[in-house]
């Protein structure tokens, strides 16, 4: 079976699925290939930054999504057992404030109704881009497995949003500039039951020594904790047993001893991610495109995955659009030139959110005392100084965003 369009999406994340109701909304025919069916999710992260959350209002279904969202209003690092940094989200002059949790079902669900409501919008799930289609060195799409056999979607331009070990990267030659960074560190998912004494809006960091976990509160009332341990030291932590799990656990948060013990019974209650970045210096090739974690992977910390997919979805769809409309003959140039305008546009933004994730890293696993010790001072310089937290953060939570009404709306708060 052959079907033509325009835009042939390669996965179904929140990049893929943002792409196509981006691009449906301004007209173009779009073919989205997803490998999963019913929006099924291995384990994956809820946290949407908040320019995110701007992100996802601009594509009109924040509304949609809003009361499955739990919105953080703090995030408190705790270093050595003594609070740190505490972070207050609504000092931030930004419109949109607040990181929220939002389960990614969720998330994608919300997404493709919104786009099949439009039309235009042809989802194929399962089914799983197996080779490119090429005409010269141009790619003209792709050929997809399906449980019906072999199906080949015919598009203008192919997007490869199909996650952190792309197969449209692989195949379009793309991974030959990518440079893939281990992190020192894998980190490992659970969920526990959330304790009764814990703030419920807040993100924790607890760190220790070269240690550290991040403590999130979840949209199912649980709480999400991501343990950071040595590269490739998951199998040593499990011939140490369960016992040892919970013990790491417990020099971080000595407080949720018991919950750790009723929450993870066995490994199957675990889940590894194996971190790293990848840095593709170009994000496509003639007739391909790259974009959200299959153009630059990036590490957990402060949730930027969702962010840069969501941002990246946003920047390419006009560009794309206005490159289709373009008389036949010159329709390859202007999608050329569209795809090199996205990375320019989207290139420095995603640089300094991995820059911040990395010197956050390298600060988490600082453990010779004196660097530990600098590490605190340089922390609580932080929670002392409301323009030094906007500096370090904004970046990260607010790139999208200018300092403005939120402030001035804050300031007549406070004097009414
Ligand atoms: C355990 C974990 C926790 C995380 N926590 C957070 C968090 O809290 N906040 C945050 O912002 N980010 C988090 N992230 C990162 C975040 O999930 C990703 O950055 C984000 O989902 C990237 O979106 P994407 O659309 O680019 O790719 P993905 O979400 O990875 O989507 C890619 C899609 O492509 C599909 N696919 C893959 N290959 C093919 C193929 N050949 N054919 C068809 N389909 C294919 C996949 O099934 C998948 O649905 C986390 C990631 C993990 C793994």
């Amino acid at each position: 079976m052959t079907i033509t369009t325009e835009v042939c999406v390669v996965g179904g994340g929140p990049g893929g699925r943002a792409l196509a109701l981006a691009l449906v909304r301004l007209g173009r025919r779009v073919v989205l290939l997803e490998q999963r069916t019913g929006g099924a999710r291995v384990f994956r992260g809820e946290s949407v930054s908040p320019d995110g959350v701007r992100l996802l209002a601009g594509l009109d279904v924040l509304e949609r999504v809003r009361e499955h969202t739990h919105e953080v209003h703090r995030l408190e690092i705790a270093d050595k057992g003594a609070r740190v940094l505490d972070v207050r989200f609504e000092t931030f002059p930004y419109a949109y404030r607040h990181p929220v949790e939002l389960a990614q079902p969720v998330l994608l669900s919300a997404l493709a109704e919104a786009a099949a409501e439009q039309g235009g919008c042809t989802v194929v799930e399962p089914a799983s881009a197996a080779e490119l289609l090429l005409d010269g060195c141009a790619v003209r799409g792709v050929r997809a497995r399906t449980p019906d056999g072999l199906m080949e979607i015919r598009a203008e331009i192919t997007v490869g949003a199909d996650g952190r070990y792309s197969s449209v990267r692989r195949l379009s030659g793309l991974d030959r500039v990518a440079k893939r960074t281990p992190l020192e560190r894998d980190v490992i998912w659970m969920k526990l039951p959330f304790p009764a004494a814990w703030d419920r809006r807040a993100y924790r960091v607890r760190i220790s020594s070269g240690r550290h976990g991040l403590f999130l509160p979840s949209t199912d009332g649980t709480l999400r904790v991501g343990l950071n341990i040595p590269k490739g030291g998951l199998r040593e932590l499990r011939s140490g047993g369960l016992g040892q799990l919970h013990a790491r656990l417990a020099e971080l948060a000595p407080e949720l001893e018991k919950e750790a013990v009723d929450g993870i019974r066995g490994w199957s209650d675990t889940t590894l991610l194996d971190i790293f970045t990848t840095d593709v210096r170009r994000w496509s090739a003639p007739g391909v495109v790259l974009i959200g974690d299959a153009a630059h992977t990036l590490s957990p910390v402060l949730g930027q995955g969702v962010n840069h997919a969501l941002a990246d979805a946003v920047a390419l769809a006009p560009l794309l659009a206005d490159a289709l409309g373009a008389p036949r003959s010159g329709r390859p140039a202007a999608l050329a030139a569209a795809v090199l305008a996205f990375q320019q546009t989207r290139e420095g933004a995603v640089r300094r959110s991995r820059g911040l994730q990395l010197r956050q890293e390298r600060m988490f696993s600082l453990s010779a005392r004196p660097a530990a010790a600098l590490r605190r001072t340089v922390y609580r310089a932080m929670n002392a100084s409301p323009a030094l937290q906007r500096r370090v953060l904004a970046p990260a939570y607010f790139p999208g965003q200018r300092p403005g009404p939120a402030a001035v709306l804050r300031r007549t708060e406070q004097r009414t």
